[in-house]
């Protein structure tokens, strides 16, 4: 007689996203693949929590055993204060995309600094000494500044609608375990114009140019830009952006936000079952979850 697998996945076998919205993430599609690719016996789901609900889903961890859980938009901040421990990057960042169950204990981290990190590595981008301007001062460009930070950035600028939030991650970073000095320019001022004519590397952490406001876009002029440098969206809907698409017509080397979201991911895994993720398994999930549902 053949044996049956057992369908049943067991404590402590199950994962998933907190978000709200959430049904559009392409996250589960990319661990459940990862999970298939390698055999594994796990079940990552998407989770729609409202902000009132959040603490008695972060309660849920626990009660119900799950193995760990991402966190997206508009928890991330919030879900700090129902933890029993906050890693001291997602500390300094702000902000927990990543909570590991460990006997019932609930640790938050964030991967995505480390994940764009490794973004720009697999692209071959060296971000020692390179000038940096970071379009944005949310929770995106806090993990950003502050690991290109880390990372060496040479000079590295601020650019954000609200000049007090720009100044206020600025003073964190002057304030981070291994301080980063970083300036803040108002859009389209001389300071952000010199900052632009400089940088090695662009990184948009805005929403501008995110579906459905396609035509957005955060840096109205990418002719002001060195020929050399390197243009990053974050977004990953639409796979290229305005700022992308002009970027690349200028011969720019251009990077989407999907390689963040691949690496954030895989990045995770290391705190849920301490080794990465395999990264091409999910890239290519991902690519088809948001050629679904773009
Ligand atoms: P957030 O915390 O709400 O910050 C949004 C930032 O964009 C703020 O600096 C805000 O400026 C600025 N902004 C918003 N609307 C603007 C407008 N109309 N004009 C000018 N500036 C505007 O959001 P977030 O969590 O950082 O997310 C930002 C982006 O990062 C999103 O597009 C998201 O998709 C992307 N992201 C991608 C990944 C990935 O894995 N690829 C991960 C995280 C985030 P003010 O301070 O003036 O409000």
């Amino acid at each position: 007689m053949t044996q049956r697998r057992s369908t049943s996945l067991g404590p402590g076998r199950m994962l998933g996203i907190l978000g709200h919205p959430v049904a559009h993430s392409a996250s589960p599609a990319m661990h459940n693949a990862a999970f298939a690719a390698q055999g594994m016996h796990a079940l990552y789901g998407a989770f729609d929590v409202p902000p009132p609900q959040l603490e008695k889903a972060i309660a849920g961890i626990r009660t119900l055993g799950l193995l760990g859980v991402n966190v997206t938009i508009p928890h991330k901040e919030a879900v700090m204060a129902y933890l029993d421990e906050v890693a001291p990057t997602a500390r300094q960042v702000g902000a927990v995309n990543t909570i590991v169950n460990r006997g019932g204990r609930l640790i938050g981290y964030n991967t995505d600094g480390w994940g764009f990190l490794l973004s720009l590595e697999e692209r071959g981008v060296r971000v020692a000494g390179r000038s940096a301007v970071v379009l944005g001062a949310g929770g995106a460009a806090r993990a950003v500044a502050l690991h290109l930070g880390m990372a060496g950035a040479g000079r590295l600028t601020i650019i954000n609608r609200s000049r007090s939030r720009a100044e206020f991650l600025a003073a964190d970073l002057a304030r981070a375990k291994n301080p980063v000095r970083a300036e803040v320019a108002d859009p389209g001022s001389e300071e952000a114009r010199a900052a632009l004519s400089q940088a090695g590397l662009v990184v948009n952490c805005t929403p501008l140019g995110m579906d459905p406001d396609t035509e957005s876009t955060p840096l109205e002029d990418v002719g002001l830009l060195p020929a050399d440098a390197v243009v990053y969206d974050t977004i990953y809907r639409p796979l290229e952006t305005r700022l992308l698409r002009e970027a690349r017509r200028r011969g720019l080397i251009t990077i989407n936000g999907v390689a963040m979201l691949v690496h954030q991911g895989a990045c995770a895994w290391e705190y849920w079952f301490g080794r990465r993720g395999p990264v091409d398994v999910m890239r290519a999930a991902a690519l088809a979850a948001l050629e679904e549902r773009p």
